[in-house]
């Protein structure tokens, strides 16, 4: 049996992404995160910084935030910042090799993913999924996306995030234990990828929490900058 075209609900919107400087915009299937991948930050978060391979969990496409105002959720008093550099990618499939990794890659931007310190804590603790902790309303603010085409495939430079004026993460893309390509190949050994998925690929040291009235400006230096207020 095929089904209809029609619906019996209002289909829910498509999550596009703005990119620099051109019309089209850029459609959203999943979003995967990695996490601890700089060492300096595993530390600040309790661990081992060894190269263990590299873990992942997931927001939703919809949780992408695309303006200027990123709001406070509820039940958390302790919401934290993590800057990372974000893959999208124009093309996926299964086990793919590192050496061709970078060909799925459609371009490069920044975002944070806001994270509910508090629950992800007691989730830790408890041996629970951590969705409650990351997989918020407006919880992945992200930056127009940089097509690959004039950026490249950045694997050095600063990212960083300011927040009221003063630096709270400052940190190098070459710090990270799992590069970009490395990443891919990973995670298409567990998911089948497909062309508008999107990788948050883990944060510097400094992560730390932010208020209502909070001026936060990020950036991967050379690819994208953000700047967002918390209301
Ligand atoms: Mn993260």
């Amino acid at each position: 049996m095929t089904a209809s075209l029609a619906t019996v609900i209002p289909q829910p919107a498509p999550v596009l992404l703005p990119i620099d400087g051109e019309a089209e915009s850029f459609p959203v299937r999943r979003v995967y995160c990695v996490g601890r991948n700089y060492a300096d930050h595993a530390i600040e978060m309790g661990h081992d910084p060894s190269r263990e391979p590299p873990f992942f969990f997931q927001k939703n496409p919809d949780n992408l935030l695309v303006g200027d105002d990123f709001p406070y959720p509820p039940l958390s008093s302790d919401v934290h910042h993590e800057v990372e550099l974000v893959i999208a990618l124009r093309s996926g499939g299964a086990d793919i090799p590192a050496e061709r990794a970078l060909d799925c890659v459609y371009g490069y931007g920044v975002g944070i993913d806001f994270t509910r310190r508090d629950l992800q804590g007691e989730a830790k603790k408890l041996g629970r999924p951590w969705e409650i902790a990351k997989a918020f309303e407006h919880s992945a603010p992200i930056s127009a996306l940089m097509p690959a085409t004039r950026v490249g495939h950045p694997d050095k430079g600063g990212i960083w995030l300011m927040r009221n004026g003063e630096t709270a993460q400052r940190g190098d893309l070459q710090q990270m234990i799992w590069k970009v390509p490395e990443i891919i190949a990973e995670l298409s050994k567990l998911f089948t990828l497909a062309p508008g998925d999107i990788i948050m690929t883990g944060t510097p040291a400094g992560v730390g929490p932010v208020a209502r009235g909070d001026r936060i400006t990020c950036a991967v230096d050379g690819v994208a900058t953000l700047v967002l207020k918390v209301v």
